[in-house]
């Protein structure tokens, strides 16, 4: 995985490429799933959600610029593999989740791996972050957004990146946005296609059609 589909596709930072050789990934499927862990795909996880393609972890977490230390809020724990990878890296991690039940699950999972040090997750609506814990050095989203969430922007630091996946719930772009003062300096990195954010930040609470995977598009 790591030498064909990261190495391989481009990905240069031996932080996030030793990270995602240590973090065992089938550890983060659903056990009947073990033996596709390590494929180039994306994987359903419990509560019709999914866990995203190794090189879409692996190029969000490049685009973070991750370091040992650096504060991380993370909007999606989902299986807590993403969680897993930034603090394999040494990151400190917030993440948050919507369903308690994934929440739970991702613990479970991060206990085993004795990652609890570096990784606080939550359950509640993400899509609007965590002021009162802001400023964050990252911010990844790992759910589609219908524009760059402005909440979470403002809860940059200064130079802090974020990292987002922008468009519709079929299709979108990933973002990377870097603060300096009061200027947001967005670049575009490539189609992809995520399950939607929900919530007061994402696409609302409403039903969202939502197609059955998520990774990066062969286009
Ligand atoms: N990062 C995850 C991993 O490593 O497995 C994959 C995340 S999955 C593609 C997207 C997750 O975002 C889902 O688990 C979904 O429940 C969650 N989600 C969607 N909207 C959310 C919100 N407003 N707040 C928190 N979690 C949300």
């Amino acid at each position: 995985m790591v030498e064909r589909q990261l190495r391989g596709r481009g990905i240069r930072d031996e932080a996030v490429l030793a990270a995602m050789a240590a973090v065992p990934r089938e550890l983060f499927v659903p056990s009947d799933l073990s033996r596709h862990a390590y494929g180039d795909e994306a994987l359903p996880i419990e509560v019709g959600q999914a866990i995203s393609q190794p090189y879409i972890v692996a190029q969000m977490t490049e685009m973070l610029e991750p370091r040992p230390g650096m504060r991380v809020l993370e909007v999606g724990t989902g299986s807590g593999y993403q969680a897993a990878v930034l603090a394999a890296i040494g990151c400190r991690v917030i993440t948050i989740e919507r369903h308690a039940e994934l929440a739970a699950t991702a613990v479970a999972r991060l206990a085993q791996l004795d990652l609890l040090d570096l990784v606080r997750v939550e359950v509640g609506d993400g899509s609007l972050g965590r002021p009162d814990e802001a400023p964050f050095e990252a911010i990844v989203v790992t759910a589609a957004a219908p524009a760059v969430p402005v909440a979470l922007r403002e809860q940059l630091a200064e130079g802090g990146r974020l990292v987002v996946p922008v468009g519709t719930p079929e299709l979108q772009e990933m973002v990377l946005v870097v603060r300096h003062g009061a200027d947001f300096e967005e670049s575009p990195a490539g189609a992809c296609v995520f399950v939607p954010l929900v919530g007061a930040g994402g696409f609302g609470d409403g039903q969202v059609r939502r197609r059955p995977f998520f990774g990066r598009l062969r286009l």
